[in-house]
């Protein structure tokens, strides 16, 4: 029997915690923007069920794995103290491991998605059989994160990503569970 592990990868905005509605007017470096990550401590909300869900997860025996891009710290939209205090609530939450990507856009790194690297040192790191596990994201970015590291793919449904075909797609993170149950 294979001694490899298998890992639920999830995004963090969008996923764990709501993302914030920019309107039609919001540009970032040039970049027009409509759903962005919270940018202070009093925009996050953590999405409901979460906790539960992340459990559920560990019992069905996945490691469970938070592979988000953070570019905001770069681009300015936010500031160092307001993603440290997310990232403590965030911390609190029960994964095995957090992988952050704070590069910008043009910075030319091999972590931020739709590269794989969060989830190929993820990989290596806790000896993951990828082809077995899942990313969890509400983005084009998620899904091709996880299509180039050899993942299944979930979208969790939202009005920026409907034209995306993923192996899956649900309403929220409850719902993964009977992905899991299913395969
Ligand atoms: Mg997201």
């Amino acid at each position: 029997m294979s001694s490899l592990k298998r890992a639920i990868f999830l995004d963090r905005d969008g996923v764990i915690n709501d993302v914030v509605d920019r309107g039609d007017n919001c540009v970032v470096l040039d970049k027009q923007v409509r759903w962005t990550a919270p940018w202070t401590y009093a925009e996050f909300i953590l999405k409901p069920g979460v906790i539960d869900a992340l459990q559920k997860f560990k019992a069905a025996g996945y490691l469970i794995i938070l592979a988000t891009n953070q570019p905001d710290l770069a681009y300015g939209t936010m500031k160092r103290e307001d993603h440290d205090k997310i990232m403590t609530d965030i911390r609190a939450l029960p994964f095995d491991d957090i992988f952050i990507c704070e590069h910008g856009r043009d910075e030319g790194c091999g972590c931020k998605k739709p590269k794989p690297g969060m989830l190929l040192e993820a990989g290596k790191k806790w000896h993951i059989d990828l082809a077995q596990s899942f990313i969890v994201g509400d983005t084009k970015s998620d899904m091709g994160t996880g299509q180039a590291a050899g993942c299944k793919v979930i979208i969790i449904d939202h009005e920026q990503n409907q034209k995306l075909e993923p192996d899956y797609r649900v309403k929220n993170l409850s719902e993964v569970m009977g992905i899991l149950k299913s395969v």
